[in-house]
């Protein structure tokens, strides 16, 4: 039916082609181009124009006229028919007799195309068939001034070829009484007829990329390179643009495009290439982490003359197998599929179907299997074929299904179905593939997309959840290190959850995010009736009700729940706490002393622990004697605490004395207090240094006072993860060793999960199995605390080698999931506020959680990770958390017993802590000028109150080491070591470097001094150690003195793109190098759109004690409004004079920050410059 109506619309337009000699072709760019080039141009282009409007099937017709015998026989192998006019008859009487010729054979309507469109495509030319047919269509070209495509009635208006044809044609129409329509496209924009036009055919890849970036901002996550098989091998056309863009080869140029896209805009690339070769496979998988190769049949029946297939080699079934076959040797995941309706019996469809699986069988590599209705298209031979019909469709589907098994994925594009989409669904499929909100599908460019909320709704009445994936499937990206080039690992955990589909709740980030990113959850959906959740789920849900043992594959069942299977979930997990532990939400009263961050582990997720001195990053090394351990016991205790928590890193110096030591210390300041300390690794380290066993070390420490263990460095319970993220920590096996030995002696202890980092899904189920064994045998856990992986400053995911951590609806199934694994086991469920927030803990209470978990006083851990909800919440901030959700917080204790009166007052009248020194103020810095005002500032400042966040747009990579010209200098002018005189670089500078690197013949336009060098060399290795440019700044910064904090903008790299007539330089290239010489047409940010602010100055500038923000710009007469900073007594010129002396700076620094103090009087933030 679609085939038809297409065809309809087709009748009576012509397209005409007005072609010139190839001699007289392309004049203009002869400064430019040798006569063989400029030929050679012509003919490509004109070759790739007509080809275009053949393919569309809005074409009825192809006319080329031309007076050139060379010209027609090209057009004529093209499909085109001729006709002939006189060498000098000019572009306007060709056309009017062109409209002659279609007016007498009868045509309705004529559509003008110029021969030199490179980047026309048949969605342009099917854009412009639209246009009302009693109206004059018109594709103006880039300027907005000429005339690229143009369609009416054959004679409704004269063709112009003047440079404003636009507007000549406009005027012809208006004459005539006829409507207009414009269609702008990218097709349409670009005529190569200056050397202008000609550089921007060469930057093409431009073009890719601002398709990418659109897709981007749009929340596209894979761009789709489709092409045919090797095109240069059989187009002049193609090997000429290929050519024109510096490359040999195909593959060469998508490899480039590919990666520019990646780095630009994070979208994963999948290629569609047809045929490649072992080789090619190696070069390419480097730059998507999945190929696509349809088999379509096979038959080689198929290929013999007469068959669809015959003329075509690249289709023949041996080539596409052996090409498949090497993708599995290469261990790349593959998409495939047949083609059905193209002549195949139903036998051969099977075969097809067979020899998929018996590839999948030997390399494991087939992701997915498309079935793929063949549509008739114009221009192609097969223009008549009869389309197959979509029972047989459904047909092939279920037989996919049985023979490829529950664990392939089998795919439909919903695009080319025209029944109810719900009956595929019944036929076994599970995927739609890919969808685009920016692109058409140019394979079948007459078939739109469905839209997505159409799709969603489709997909629920055929009883299924859209979801969205990746371009690679989740088992292959759980086996990433076996499946996917480590390059892309980054950005395939940056886009995925840990189920490995796309993350799609919001930006929602664990330890960073607030309420504004929450609202993607629908916990509260009403659920339609019981038809509407999966019957997997409710018989495990009904499993764990009953006590009934649990299997991996229920547990991974449950952590992938969606729509309305997840508010099953979460409503019935809230219905069990409400049995068991009815509307309170309970809260410990406590303090964290994390006694020391000095650490002989090396966790890969740990940012809190500190090793040797010079690798101290973020906050100096540091222990807490006994005597300060007691004073912070004795304070907790005069603010209603309870319990104090301590725990700390395994400092090499420590043995099981200090352990002893410190429990009794805090035991004997308050013999009445709580003591949960040590972790199963701080048992096992002060067993082992004292040659005793965890038993007899347990024992003493409960003599010393220890009351109760933290269940934490469990992260996850499964050594195949812990060998990843914590390899010389204890294993599985020791963990719950020490565990089960405290509870045997009676001394209870927590259990927790650390989520989100390169685990999945089966693992989380293993963990909470062998948590569910061990309670059924001891009986000794209090609660279950899942603790989302905060990422930001971790190691591991400083490496590019962890999620970032887990997302909202994963992080809140975790605790519906704890409810509903562990009931009748452990009553009591813990959300970290530290690590959810407190809107994220609030979803976490209405989905099975009881217990906010302490109010802290003091956190530091997660802090240290990069999350920003604070280091306390008192009581009277879980009470009115609580009151939000109509539930009662009351104070509990350790054992979740009843808190006596004198302990709920005395907390309810807490004092504030000494509080923790936050910035007042933040300073947004660039290079030397804003260093100045940021020198003034952190003089005019007391220490601490001032977070500089400095520009990183300018940074560069030079000899593999990370330049940060605006950050060292303003380390270098804070830390009073800064060449005065130039403003940059290092006091007393040397250039033995310099000089040397000169003599050799190396670079030297970038100046790096001997002392700048060894910071640089510095900084590279502690980046290449895992660590942020953040903490490698405070580290710096500590070292050289500086009492203020100072902060990359950003952690991820941001590079400004200067566009000059040269081309495009990078900026530094662009100043220091050229000297701002080219010529600047604009300029790019890449990264700016994906890079995260620095979580230190994100807590920074939500600190709730801001008080200003002041903008400190290199310069602040050309950057920024300068009269900002007058006053009747301060005026433009001495702001000027006023800069010059270090006195001077601070006096203006004071000013400053007096308009700014009287400005923020009323408590608001105000910013200034
Ligand atoms: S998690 Fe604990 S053991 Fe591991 S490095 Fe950090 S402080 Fe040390």
């Amino acid at each position: 039916m679609h085939s038809a109506s297409a065809r309809q619309r087709s009748d009576g337009i012509w397209g005409v082609v007005p072609l010139k000699a190839p001699e007289s072709a392309k004049t203009r760019l002869a400064g430019v181009l040798s006569h063989a080039s400029r030929r050679s141009l012509f003919f490509s282009m004109a070759n790739h124009v007509i080809s275009t409007l053949k393919a569309s099937s809005n074409i009825a017709r192809l006319l080329v006229v031309t007076p050139s015998e060379i010209s027609a026989e090209m057009a004529r192998a093209a499909g085109a028919e001729i006709l002939w006019g006189p060498p000098d008859e000019g572009m306007a009487n060709a056309c009017a007799r062109a409209t002659a010729h279609v007016a007498a054979a009868g045509g309705q309507r004529v559509m003008f195309v110029p021969g030199d469109l490179p980047l026309l495509d048949v969605a342009a030319v099917d854009m412009l068939s639209r246009a009302p047919v009693d109206a004059i269509g018109m594709a103006p070209n880039r300027e907005g001034y000429g005339t690229n495509g143009l369609i009416c009635r054959p004679g409704a208006i004269p063709m112009h070829f003047s440079g404003h044809s636009l507007s000549a044609h406009k005027d012809a129409a208006q004459r005539a009484g006829i409507k207009v329509w414009i269609v702008r496209a990218r097709g349409w924009a670009l005529d190569v007829d200056l050397p202008a036009d000609l550089d921007e055919l060469k930057s093409s890849i431009k073009d890719a990329l601002e398709i990418a970036r659109a897709g981007a901002a749009a929340g596209c996550r894979e761009a789709l390179f489709t092409l045919g098989d090797r095109p240069e091998e059989r187009y002049a056309a193609a090997r000429e643009a290929l050519q024109q863009l510096g490359h040999a080869s195909t593959a060469s140029y998508v490899a480039e495009v590919a990666q520019r896209v990646r780095a630009e805009t994070g979208l994963l690339p999948h290629f569609n290439m047809g045929v490649l070769s072992a080789a090619e496979y190696q070069a390419l998988r480097p730059h998507a982490p999945s190929f696509g190769i349809m088999l379509e049949t096979a038959s080689e029946r198929l290929s013999e003359r007469g068959g669809p297939h015959y003329g075509s080699p690249d289709k023949h079934p041996a080539v596409r197998l052996e090409t498949m076959r090497l993708a599995g040797e290469a261990h790349i995941p593959i998409t495939s599929g047949i083609l059905i309706g193209i002549g195949e019996t139903r036998r051969e469809r099977l075969e097809s179907l067979f020899a998929l699986r018996d590839l999948h069988d030997r390399y494991g590599h087939v992701q997915e299997v498309i079935v793929q209705n063949f549509r008739a298209k114009a221009g192609t031979k097969m223009v008549n074929a009869p389309e197959p019909s979509m029972d047989e469709l459904c047909w092939t589907t279920a037989v996919a299904r049985l023979i490829l098994g529950s664990a392939m994925s089998i795919q439909v594009p919903p695009n080319l179905f025209e029944g109810d989409l719900t009956d595929l669904i019944r036929a076994g499929i599970n995927d739609w593939g890919g969808v685009s909100p920016i692109t058409p599908d140019h394979v079948n460019p007459e078939a739109p997309w469905p839209h997505l909320e159409r799709l969603s709704e489709v997909t629920a009445r055929g009883g299924k959840v859209l979801v969205e994936r990746l371009t690679v499937y989740p088992q292959y990206i759980d086996a990433r290190d076996q499946w996917v080039d480590p390059g892309l690992h980054r950005d395939l955990l940056l886009h995925s959850d840990c189920g490995g589909l796309a993350r799609t709740d919001g930006k929602w980030i664990a330890g960073s995010s607030t309420a504004t990113d929450i609202s993607s959850l629908q916990m509260q959906a009403t659920i339609p009736n019981a038809d509407s959740i999966s019957p997997q789920t409710i018989d495990i849900v009904n499993k764990c009700l009953s006590g009934d043992r649990l299997e991996e594959a229920d547990l991974v069942h449950l952590f992938k729940a969606r729509g309305n299977d997840f508010a099953y979930l979460t409503q019935t997990a809230d219905r069990l706490r409400k049995e068991t532990n009815g509307d309170n939400i309970t809260y410990v009263v406590n303090r964290n002393i994390n006694y020391t961050n000095v650490c002989q582990y090396h966790c890969n997720f740990c940012a809190f622990s500190k090793g040797r001195v010079e690798e101290s990053l973020r906050e100096k090394p540091y222990i807490v004697e006994l005597d300060e351990i007691r004073r912070r016991v004795r304070e907790a205790w005069d603010r209603g605490a309870t319990e104090v928590c301590l725990q700390g890193g395994i400092h090499p110096d420590y043995t099981g004395h200090t352990y002893l030591d410190i429990c009794s210390a805090a035991k004997t300041e308050c013999p009445d207090i709580h003591i949960h300390a040590f972790s199963p690794l701080e048992i096992m380290h002060g067993a082992q240094s004292l040659g005793r066993t965890v038993k007899a070390f347990l024992s003493d420490l409960k003599k010393a006072g220890l009351s109760t263990l933290p269940g934490t460095a469990a992260e996850i319970l499964d050594d195949e993860v812990r060998r990843q993220i914590c390899p010389d920590k204890l294993n599985t096996q020791e963990w719950l060793t020490v565990i089960r030995t405290a509870h045997e002696l009676g001394l209870r202890t927590t259990a927790t999960i650390m989520f989100g980092h390169v685990e999945s899904y089966r693992h989380w189920a293993q963990h909470i199995l062998k948590l569910v064994e061990l309670q059924r045998n001891t009986r000794g856990l209090t609660e279950f605390v899942p603790l989302p992986f905060v990422h930001e400053e971790a190691p591991l995911f400083r490496r590019n080698r962890s999620h970032q951590g887990p997302t909202l609806r994963e992080a809140v199934l975790m605790h519906t999931v704890g409810r509903l694994a562990f009931h009748g086991l452990i009553d009591n469920i813990q959300t970290s506020w530290v690590k959810m927030g407190e809107q994220g803990s609030q979803l976490c209470l209405q989905a099975g959680v009881n217990d906010l978990g302490g109010s802290l006083m003091n956190e530091s851990i997660s802090r240290a990770a990069g999350a920003a909800h604070g280091q306390e919440l008192s009581p009277a901030a879980m009470a009115a958390l609580a009151a939000r959700l109509g539930r009662t917080a009351v104070q509990r204790t350790t054992l979740y017993g009843r808190v006596s009166i004198e302990r709920q007052q005395a907390a309810q009248a807490a004092l504030p802590l000494t509080p923790v020194k936050m910035a007042k103020y933040v300073a947004l810095c660039g290079g030397v000028g804003g260093a100045k005002l940021a020198f003034g500032l952190a003089h005019a400042l007391p220490p601490g109150e001032l977070t500089i966040a400095v520009n990183t747009g300018d940074d560069f990579e030079h000899f593999g080491l990370l330049i940060c010209p605006d950050l060292d200098t303003v380390v270098y002018t804070l830390a009073g070591i800064a060449d005065a005189g130039k403003g940059w670089g290092r006091a007393s500078e040397s250039w033995l470097v310099q000089e040397e690197l000169a003599r050799l013949g190396g670079p030297t336009w970038f100046q790096l001094g001997d002392k700048d060098l060894a910071l640089h060399l510095y900084r590279r290795s502690l980046l290449d150690g895992g660590n942020s440019l953040c903490g490698v700044t405070t580290t710096l910064a500590n070292t050289l003195g500086i009492k203020h904090t100072i902060v990359p903008m950003s952690n991820d790299p941001v590079r400004t793109i200067v566009e000059t007539d040269e081309g495009a330089l990078a900026f530094q290239n662009y100043f220091v190098a050229r000297r701002c010489e080219p010529r600047v047409s604009g300029f790019r940010y890449e990264g700016a759109a994906t890079a995260r602010v620095s979580p230190a100055l994100e807590a920074a500038l939500n600190a709730p004690d801001l008080t200003g923000i002041i903008l400190c710009p290199s310069n602040p007469f050309d950057e920024c409004d300068a009269s900002a900073l007058c006053t009747d007594s301060i005026e433009i010129d001495m702001i000027k004079t006023l800069m010059k002396t270090p006195n001077e700076r601070i006096t203006l620094a004071q000013h400053v920050l007096a308009r700014l103090k009287n400005l923020s009087s009323n408590g608001k933030v105000y910013a200034m410059s």
